[in-house]
C-alpha cells in the first residue's frame, strides 16, 4: 500500500478484525504502548470491534503522562530564577505539578513559553543572549535525537545559553520492569512504531525471549492496528514469542543509525522516576558529562525534590495496564481536560484524555470517526 487512505479503508479493517474473532480462542490481554495507538483505538472504535476477543490494555506510552511531579516542581523552580527563559511543549505547561503549573507559574510572572521543537528554543536563546533558556525536553527516542541535535549545534554555534532540563526516558527498561511486576497480566505487546524506527527492534528481541512474550512492532492507523492485533494473535494462538515488524514502511531492525549516533553522543542513561509507577533503573536520559554547559541540573545545582501525586489520581496504576480510566472516581466528574487532575487527562497522548475524548464510539460508525 503506498497511500495512507488505504490504511483507514473500512473494509479490510471489518475483514482483519473477523479473522482475529475466527482465531481468538480466548480473550487476549494486549497492550499498546504508545500513546498515539491508544488515542486511534478509541478514535476508530477498534477496541470496540474487537470486544471478547482482545481487550486493550494502555502502556506508559505517553512521554508527558510519565514525567515525575518532582521534574515539573524543578522546571517551576528553574523559571522562577532570574534571568532563565523557560521553554516547553504545550501540554507540558498544563500538567500539575505538587504545587501548580508551569501554566499558573507563567500567570505569576515566570517567563514561561510554549515552544514546538528543541530549534525553537535553541532560536530563542540565540536571539537573547542575556538570557539563559531552558528547554524542559521530556519524550522517548522518538525526540531525544532532536534534543541531543540541538545541544549539538548549541556547541557548534557558541551558543551558550542553552540549556536542557532533561526528562527523557526510554521505553524498553520500562516494559522489563512492567513484565518484572506480577500483577501485570500482558499476554503479548503492540510495539510502539515511531519509538522502533529510531532504535530499532533488538530491544524488543531480547525482551521477547528473556519474559516469553510476543510483540508485534506497529503503526497508528486503523489498519496498522488492526493487522497487528491479527499478527500478535496467532503468535498468541500458536504459543510463539518472537517479535514481528508490521511497520515496515518505517521501522529497520538497526532503527536510524544518524539519529542513535546523536543520542548516544549527547545523552546518557540513568535511573529515573515515571509519574505515578516509580524508579525504574537506566530508564531515564540525561545530558552527558561532556555536554554539562547545556544541563539545566547541573547549572542550578539543585537536586530534585521529593513530591507526591496526592490528590487521588491513579494514573500510574493505568499507566501499567493495572486500571482503566473509568475506574478512576473523578474521571470526567472532578477531572476533565479544562480542569485536569493528572497528566494523563492533559497529554494529547494520555489515556484519560483519549477516553474522555471517545466516549461511545460505535463500531457501526468506523467511517465517520475516522480522522
Ligand atoms: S481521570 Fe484524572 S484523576 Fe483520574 S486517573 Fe485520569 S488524570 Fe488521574
Amino acid at each position: 500500500m503506498k497511500y495512507l487512505d488505504e490504511y483507514r479503508d473500512e473494509a479490510p479493517i471489518r475483514r482483519t478484525a473477523q479473522e482475529i474473532k475466527r482465531i481468538a480462542s480466548r480473550r487476549w490481554r494486549v497492550m499498546e504502548v504508545c500513546g498515539g495507538q491508544t488515542h486511534s483505538i478509541l478514535r476508530n472504535g477498534i477496541h470496540q470491534l474487537l470486544e471478547g476477543s482482545v481487550e486493550f490494555l494502555h502502556g506508559p506510552g505517553c512521554p508527558v503522562c510519565v514525567t515525575p511531579i518532582s521534574f515539573i516542581d524543578r522546571a517551576i523552580a528553574i523559571a522562577g530564577q532570574p534571568g532563565v527563559t523557560l521553554c516547553s511543549y504545550g501540554d507540558m505547561l498544563r500538567v500539575p505539578g505538587s504545587r501548580e503549573s508551569l501554566l499558573s507559574a507563567r500567570a505569576g510572572g515566570a517567563d514561561v513559553r510554549t515552544v514546538y521543537s528543541p530549534l525553537d528554543a535553541l532560536l530563542l536563546a540565540q536571539r537573547q543572549p542575556d538570557r539563559k533558556v531552558v528547554f524542559f525536553a521530556v519524550g522517548f527516542e522518538t525526540t531525544a535525537p532532536a534534543n541531543a541535535m540541538a545541544v549539538l549545534q548549541a556547541r557548534r554555534l557558541g551558543i551558550s545559553n542553552f540549556l536542557v532540563l532533561s526528562a527523557m526516558v526510554l521505553v524498553p527498561p520500562a516494559i522489563r520492569a512492567l513484565l518484572a511486576t506480577p500483577e501485570v497480566g500482558v499476554d503479548g505487546f503492540l510495539g510502539p512504531g515511531h519509538v522502533c524506527s529510531v532504535a530499532g527492534s533488538s530491544d524488543y528481541e531480547a525482551i521477547a525471549q528473556d519474559f516469553r512474550v510476543p510483540f508485534v512492532i506497529t503503526g497508528f492507523e486503523p489498519l496498522d492496528l488492526m493487522e497487528g492485533v491479527l499478527r500478535l494473535v496467532r503468535q498468541l494462538e500458536a504459543g510463539e514469542t518472537c517479535v514481528v515488524n508490521q511497520y515496515s514502511r518505517s521501522v529497520r531492525a538497526a532503527g536510524n543509525l544518524r539519529a542513535r549516533q546523536a543520542m548516544n553522543e549527547v545523552l546518557v542513561p540513568e535511573d529515573r522516576e515515571w509519574r505515578g509507577i516509580g524508579v525504574i533503573p537506566g530508564s531515564g536520559l540525561t545530558v552527558s558529562p561532556e555536554y554539562r554547559a547545556h544541563d539545566a541540573l547541573a547549572a542550578y545545582g539543585m537536586g530534585l525534590p521529593a513530591a507526591e501525586e496526592g490528590n487521588g489520581c491513579i494514573a500510574g496504576l493505568i499507566l501499567q495496564g493495572l486500571r482503566k480510566p473509568a475506574d478512576c472516581p473523578a474521571f470526567g466528574k472532578n477531572c476533565s481536560p479544562e480542569h485536569p487532575m493528572g497528566a494523563t487527562m492533559v497529554s494529547s497522548e494520555g489515556a484519560c484524555a483519549a477516553y474522555f475524548a471517545y466516549p461511545s464510539v460505535s463500531p457501526d460508525s468506523l467511517q465517520e470517526v475516522r480522522s
